[in-house]
């Protein structure tokens, strides 16, 4: 607790003793007065009883004598009667009045009463004395004639006593409901304070308390709100989870980096169902559980949908509802990493064999396709791809087939120039793109890897061989086609006993006069839509070949916008001829179309405009729309036509 909250609660605390203390104290004390109020009444009843009697016993003892005088004899025990009603009479008199605590007989006398005592009192002794002289005659066996007159005596005596006594009883009764009308206000009074009290201590003290209380709910509430809401909005992936990997929440940064849904993380179990890349999950909780720290360790997670991500891992122990709980943070930082490893150069590099890899191809082809066009120069390329791979990793495993792999890309190097790039492009492929080499210095390259390759020998997998394709781009040719043509030479290879190359036959000519020849195997037997690709073959060839259009642009342009707009026609005719015979791969299909035709735009803007010349448009038509897409794309639905 904080001092402040420490404060806070020992007032709490006080007021609550305080008001406690004080309710109890007024409790105490109306119980304490209830029983002197009823002592009082007690020793009043008490007091009536035995003023009331002492008339009784005066008439008694009169009586008694009357009895006596009457058979003129007494027994003893008649004597011991007379002695004990004169003494109880006198005894019972004296605790009257000075009050008589072994009798509990209280003093409740006050002024008036005294007085009449005080008149009662030669009365009282004239009774006592003459009963005394009498019973003492009686006792020495006198006759009546002794003791008649002192009887007389108490007779006269007894009247007067009578009297008076029935006035000090009638005093007492007074007394007694003077007392009772006190306590009953006296009673009222003290219940009044009370209430008067008690709602002083429910105002000044409980009331406080209860409000305090509330606003601590609150605070506490409003509190554990915000804690949630940030929570679960914070920029790193927060998980809370069981010891044994069951997820009892996650935050919604935890979310986006798993892929779980809110409703089905509770059967989640970050051990078995999310995926560490590199790193012993299991142990790290472990090491976690037995009081180690696991602080900022960088991993990779892939979430459900086979997106991969670099993160930072924090796990802390901690308790939820009172049982043990881990938290595991994670901070994505795939974006900084990828930042790092483009700053270093590793993203443009393949993990295993250090060769470039297909994302740096991508980065560089198109300016060295740009120098070579340029600057006129060669540019080959060769494609390499391990013959029977497969079997190898069968015989000897996987990390023997990577210690070929990087033999592979050892020897490759070895053979080839600075200036050359080599690129592991797949699994057991590699690409050699070589600027300033024609196709017999390729071609040349290629034996000497393939010899090497050929007569080298693995310490565990022994011989292997490769297969190669081998090209040289042809002027205004696009990367796409001449991969293409070395991808052709490769296949062909192989499918040639492998352990060969094959060299990609040079359609340069084709580019120089432009005599398109339409072939029989191009047609797919849609009638309308042959006979629009032919319309295109002819308008392209025409482009190219016609000199009035390399001297007048405009004129050029004009007939560029005539293609387009037959290849527009002739996309929305083709796209509802497939659409009817129900071809299935008609919206990728729809896709390259409206591409083309965007970058066919683009391309005549860029003509007009003299940024491009005509050697590019044409090459456009020719890569990308004549072989890039009738040739290799329409190809794959001639068969919705021939079936029909
Ligand atoms: P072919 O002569 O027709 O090329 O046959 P192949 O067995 O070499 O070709 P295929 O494409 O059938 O098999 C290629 C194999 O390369 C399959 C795949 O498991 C393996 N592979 C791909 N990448 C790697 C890698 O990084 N390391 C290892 N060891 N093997 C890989
Ligand atoms: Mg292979
Ligand atoms: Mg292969």
């Amino acid at each position: 607790m904080d001092g402040d909250v420490k404060k806070r609660y020992r007032i709490l605390t006080m007021r609550l003793i305080l008001a406690a203390g004080i309710l109890a104290a007024l409790l105490i004390g109306m119980q304490i007065m209830t029983q002197l109020q009823m002592n009082q009444m007690t020793g009043m009843e008490k007091v009536i009883n035995v003023a009331g009697r002492q008339r009784m016993l005066s008439q008694k003892i009169t009586k008694e004598l009357l009895y006596l005088k009457y058979y003129d004899q007494a027994e003893d025990y008649e004597i011991e009667v007379m002695n004990d009603l004169v003494f109880q009479f006198e005894s019972a008199h004296y605790s009257l009045l000075l009050g008589n605590n072994l009798r509990d007989i209280p003093d409740m006398n006050n002024e008036e009463i005294l007085q009449k005592y005080q008149e009662i009192k030669p009365y009282f002794l004239e009774i006592i004395e003459n009963a005394e002289a009498a019973v003492n005659e009686i006792t020495l066996g006198h006759g009546k004639d002794h003791w008649e007159p002192m009887m007389d005596q108490i007779l006269q005596s007894e009247k007067q006593y009578l009297l008076i006594m029935d006035e000090i009883v009638l005093l007492y009764e007074t007394e007694s409901s003077d007392l009772l009308q006190v306590s009953k206000v006296s009673h009222m009074i003290l219940n009044l304070l009370i209430l008067l009290l008690s709602g002083l201590v429910f105002w000044k003290l409980l009331i406080p308390v209860s409000k305090e209380l509330k606003n601590g709910f609150e605070q506490q509430f409003e509190n554990a709100q915000n804690i949630r809401k940030m929570f679960y909005h914070l920029k790193a992936g927060v998980f809370l989870i069981r010891p044994d990997g069951r997820i009892i929440f996650q935050n919604k940064e935890a979310q986006n980096l798993t892929g779980f849904e809110e409703e089905e993380v509770q059967d989640i179990n970050i051990l078995e169902h999310v995926k560490w890349m590199d790193l012993n999950i299991k142990r790290l909780l472990d090491d976690v559980k037995s009081g180690k720290s696991a602080e900022d360790i960088e991993t990779n997670v892939e979430d459900k949908n086979g997106i991969n991500r670099t993160v930072m891992l924090t796990i802390t122990s901690t308790t939820h509802q009172k049982e043990d709980a881990l938290m595991l943070s994670l901070f994505d930082i795939t974006v900084q990493k990828r930042a790092e490893e483009e700053l270093t150069g590793k993203a443009n590099k393949d993990e295993l064999t250090g060769l470039y890899n297909r994302h740096f191809l991508d980065f560089i082809i198109q300016e060295e396709i740009e120098r070579a066009e340029r600057y006129e120069i060669p540019l080959s390329a060769i494609l390499l791809d391990l013959d029977h791979f497969k079997r190898i990793n069968d015989r000897w495993g996987h990390p023997v087939g990577d210690s070929v792999l990087i033999s592979t890309s050892e020897l490759i190097q070895k053979f080839t120039r600075i200036s050359d790039y080599v690129f592991r492009i797949g699994g057991e492929e590699f690409l050699i793109l070589m600027p300033h080499t024609n196709i017999s210095g390729a071609v040349t390259a290629a034996e000497k890897i393939r010899k090497e390759i050929e007569e080298s020998i693995h310490v565990t997998a022994g011989k292997f061989t490769a297969s190669f394709g081998v090209a040289e781009r042809c002027p205004g040719e696009t990367f796409r086609t001449l991969y293409k043509r070395i991808d052709d030479a490769l296949y062909e290879a192989k499918n040639s006993g492998r352990n060969c190359i094959v060299k990609s036959e040079n359609p340069c000519n084709g580019y120089a006069t432009i005599g398109l020849k339409w072939k029989k195997s191009w047609e797919c037997g849609e009638n309308k839509i042959d006979e629009q690709h032919r319309e295109l073959f002819r308008l392209s060839g025409n482009f190219a070949n016609n000199n009035a259009f390399h001297k007048d642009r405009e004129k050029a342009v004009s007939y560029l916008e005539q293609i387009i707009q037959h290849v527009i026609e002739h996309f929305e005719y083709e796209e509802s001829a497939l659409s009817k015979a129900g071809y299935q791969d008609l919206n990728r299909h729809k896709k390259i179309h409206g591409n083309l035709i965007k970058k066919a735009n683009e391309m005549k803007e860029l003509y007009s405009y003299g940024s491009i010349d005509s050697i590019k448009v044409f090459t456009f038509l020719f890569d990308e729309v004549i072989i890039g897409h009738l040739l290799s794309e329409d190809i794959k639905f001639h068969d919705v036509f021939l079936n029909l």
